[in-house]
């Protein structure tokens, strides 16, 4: 056996740091350690260039052309945060409706839900039964008074891939701020800001086999320029919007994981689509009625979200203790409520609580896939015979 138990398959809450990013990190802790902001002597001097460089790697990946709109976070919560709060105050008097959706993160929709108390008002779109949002619904939601979208890429959940550039396209034409949190989707999927019409992005480096507490907000610069109010003051780092002093050992780590999500982007979808596939297939070859929950293509590589019909995704997962497995997303499995992205598809309590998120990633192999086709199929088996 090629592998060690427990089998981690719970990529969508974080991925382990690729040891290749890790030995890119280590000098900045202990050898390379100054501060990026000081000018005077040479280890500010190097510190500001390994952080210049990992601000063109990450922009690189996701098409933005001036690095210097690279925001640096503490990941995707934040960037979300510092997106929607900071417009909401720079735009207010231009309008105070915003366009979400209703099966977004939490950290998106906490903070809207937040924007409502602030007098802000938020139209949540719905989905279709795949987590789909129709694009011209966007369109007729739009009023004079919106002054911002916001939409994730793909869902952490159910995988499923929101018609981004379609979205964008309409946001363009009506000349609304587009806000994409793009946390599941960066080196997963293709992300261009351009071609996406894209203003404001969130991403987050743990999620992409990099450090974690590391993140960034892209902000577009020119055509139009986004005005933001910072959330935090300071000594006026990132041109006041995040001051602080910059995390550089993270900085470098987040950089070299984009850069190699961006060259192994292509040939790793491949491979974690085929072990997907293997898995739902030994999955459904073993087991009767079981569903396949978000859209069959449109859905990140890695993400398989399947319900047991008579089966509780709780006691699934304490019955395969040997695989690090989730019912949905990691900030809400401790809850008993059944997730709202399912619901939010239409399904009933009893398929939204049957349903388990497998989550696929660079480490995964198929000897783990097809122990996990052999636990799972064994642990249904005997709690439906219960
Ligand atoms: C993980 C995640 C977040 C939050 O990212 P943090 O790094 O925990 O701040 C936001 N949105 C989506 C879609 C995510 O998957």
């Amino acid at each position: 056996m090629s592998f060690k138990f427990p089998i981690y398959l719970d990529y969508h809450s974080t991925t382990p740091v690729d040891p290749r990013v890790y030995e890119v990190m280590k000098p900045y802790f202990c050898e390379e350690f100054g501060n990026p902001a000081s000018g005077s002597h040479v280890f500010g001097w190097k510190a500001e260039e390994v952080v210049k460089q990992a601000r063109q790697k990450v922009a690189h990946l996701i098409g933005v052309r001036d690095p210097k709109e690279i925001i640096w976070t503490s990941g995707t919560t934040e960037s979300i945060n510092l997106a929607l709060r900071g417009a909401s105050i720079s735009y207010r008097e231009k309008g105070q409706h915003i366009i979400s959706c209703v099966t977004e993160h939490k950290a998106a929709l906490e903070t809207l839900k937040y924007l409502e108390t602030q007098g802000f008002k938020v139209t949540y779109l719905p989905v279709d039964s795949y987590g789909v949002v129709d694009p011209e619904d966007v369109r007729k939601n739009i009023t004079d008074k919106t002054i911002l979208i916001s939409f994730m890429a793909a869902n952490n959940e159910i995988g499923t891939l929101h018609p981004i550039s379609e979205i964008g396209k309409i946001a363009k034409e009506k000349e609304v701020l587009f806000h994409v949190d793009a946390a599941q989707a960066c080196g997963k999927i293709p992300m261009d800001v351009e071609k996406m019409g894209i203003d404001l992005l969130s991403a987050s480096a743990h999620k992409v086999y990099g450090p974690k507490g590391i993140g960034i907000l892209y902000k577009r610069e020119r055509s139009p320029y986004v005005s933001l109010s910072p959330l935090f003051f300071g000594g006026g780092h990132e041109k006041g919007l995040r001051p602080g002093t910059l995390a550089v050992p993270l900085i470098v780590g987040m950089g070299e994981a984009f850069k190699i999500a961006g060259q192994e982007m292509e040939e790793e979808k491949v491979r974690i689509i085929t072990l997907r596939e293997k898995l739902y297939h030994g999955l459904k070859n073993g087991l009767e009625d079981i569903e396949l929950n978000g859209h069959p293509q449109k859905r990140l590589p890695g993400n398989l979200n399947v319900s047991f019909s008579g089966i509780k995704a709780s006691d699934l997962i304490s019955h395969v203790r040997d695989v690090a497995l989730s019912s949905g997303s990691a900030c809400a499995s401790g809850s008993l409520e059944p997730s709202y992205v399912l619901k939010a598809l239409g399904f009933s309590d009893e398929r939204a609580r049957s349903s388990i998120r497998f989550g696929l990633g660079r480490f995964t192999t198929e000897e783990e896939i097809d122990c996990v086709i052999e636990k799972v199929v064994e642990a249904v088996q005997k709690l439906r015979h219960f």
